[in-house]
């Protein structure tokens, strides 16, 4: 028998009571029922996103409100920056190329964060760029961006900000309106502690004027046709009932906890992630370590796809290997939704045998002992 750990940085696991809720026997989307859901649902989310703007809910997965965030601010031909420094900030540009976007890249050394300051040398050197695409969790190196530095750059300019917070919202803070984020797009199936197939995007006043503007070719979607369907509580195609039964609840399950609570539980599991690798002698991958995942190198002389798979199917703890180029390189621990301390102990605690079996050396309980040390001195962000 083995019993699986859902370790991963999306999906990550749901809580029952969402389950439930999602099971429900299932409605129309054209009803009184559904519409007084969704009235419900598009509010509460304004919460999570730290916005008073509208928030357009998607049946599909994050990559299709990233994709809509380009077609509906941009048109052929214009300029952007973008910070590519992992996976998701190369997302960003493939995206933008394929709706002819001139894409003026911020590489990064993946693993390392954006100074802030080049987005603002970038800006003054190349006049009319149209946005700036940064993610607020590069979930593919585990490095968080600073996304409050760049929003005060970004501003007072007629450049808008366009976060990807899929992987870090509802884990990591990100503080929508007051960081000045035009565009913020999340996805159901990380923090939001629910299935795949949501998507989520928040608009600014500002971002709306410049949509009135695009001539991208778009259909589905279309922010200004489903910002119409919702003002009405209605989904302009068939809404995703059953997830957003499950919605409903994961809203009011982070509305009860509270986001300062959310936020301390995040930082306080990352914080004895870390301090349990570093017990081990490993080292960590991101030079600003997110709350939400925590990417570390595999040691010389051990194959890391290998420990990877070896915890996920021996073990049946599932965290994440690399992606390409760090495939075997680097592992990634999640402690993102609904995730307590016992989550970090088993993912610990599994390295610890899956490393001594492939010939680390090992004492035992070393990671474990940190990252109890660390629970001890922050009993009070889980209460
Ligand atoms: C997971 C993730 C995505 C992709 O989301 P999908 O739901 O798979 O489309 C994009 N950006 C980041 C930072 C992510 O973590």
């Amino acid at each position: 028998m083995i019993k699986n750990y859902l370790l991963t940085p999306g999906p990550t696991q749901v809580p029952p009571e969402v389950l439930r809720e999602i099971s429900r026997p299932l409605i129309h989307h054209r009803t009184p029922q559904y519409a007084a859901l969704l009235a419900n649902v598009k509010e509460e989310i304004k919460y999570v996103f730290q916005t008073r703007n509208p928030v357009l809910i998607f049946a599909s997965t994050g990559t299709g409100a990233m994709e809509g965030a380009v077609s509906n601010t941009l048109s052929r031909g214009n300029k952007v920056i973008v910070v590519i420094g992992g996976k998701f900030g190369e997302r960003w540009a493939q995206i933008c190329k394929v709706y002819g976007i001139d894409v003026i890249p911020i590489n990064v050394e993946f693993g390392d964060v954006v100074d802030p300051s080049e987005i603002a040398s970038a800006l003054k050197k190349t006049p009319n760029v149209k946005a700036v695409f940064c993610t607020l969790t590069e979930t593919s190196t585990g490095v968080v961006t600073d996304i409050e530095a760049i929003g005060k750059i970004v501003k007072d300019t007629k450049t808008l900000l366009i976060v990807d917070s899929i992987s870090g919202l509802g884990g990591q803070e990100i503080k929508t309106d007051d960081w000045r984020v035009d565009v913020n797009v999340a996805g159901s199936q990380k923090g939001l502690m629910l299935p795949p197939g949501l998507a989520f995007v928040s608009i600014s006043d500002k971002a709306w004027k410049v949509i009135d503007q695009s001539t991208s070719p778009k259909y589905y979607f279309d922010f200004k046709k489903a910002k119409h369907s919702l003002d009405k509580n209605q989904d302009a195609y068939t809404g995703s009932v059953s997830l957003i039964f499950g919605l409903k609840e994961s809203l009011r399950l982070i509305r009860s906890d509270g986001l300062d609570r959310v936020f301390a539980r995040h930082r306080a599991m990352a914080e004895a992630t870390r301090c349990g690798v570093r017990a081990l002698g490993l080292e960590l991958f991101s030079k600003r370590p997110s709350d939400i995942v925590t990417a570390v190198k595999v040691p010389a002389n051990v194959d890391g796809q290998e420990l990877m798979k070896k915890m996920r199917d021996e073990y049946g703890v599932g965290i994440a290997g690399g992606q390409e180029p760090f495939k075997g390189k680097i592992f990634r621990i999640s402690h993102l939704g609904w995730v307590e301390r016992f989550d970090v102990i088993t993912a610990l605690s599994c390295l610890e045998l899956a490393l001594d079996e492939m010939g680390f050396t090992i004492e035992f309980g070393k990671a474990v002992g940190a990252a109890e040390g660390v629970f001890k001195a922050q009993r009070s962000a889980f209460k």
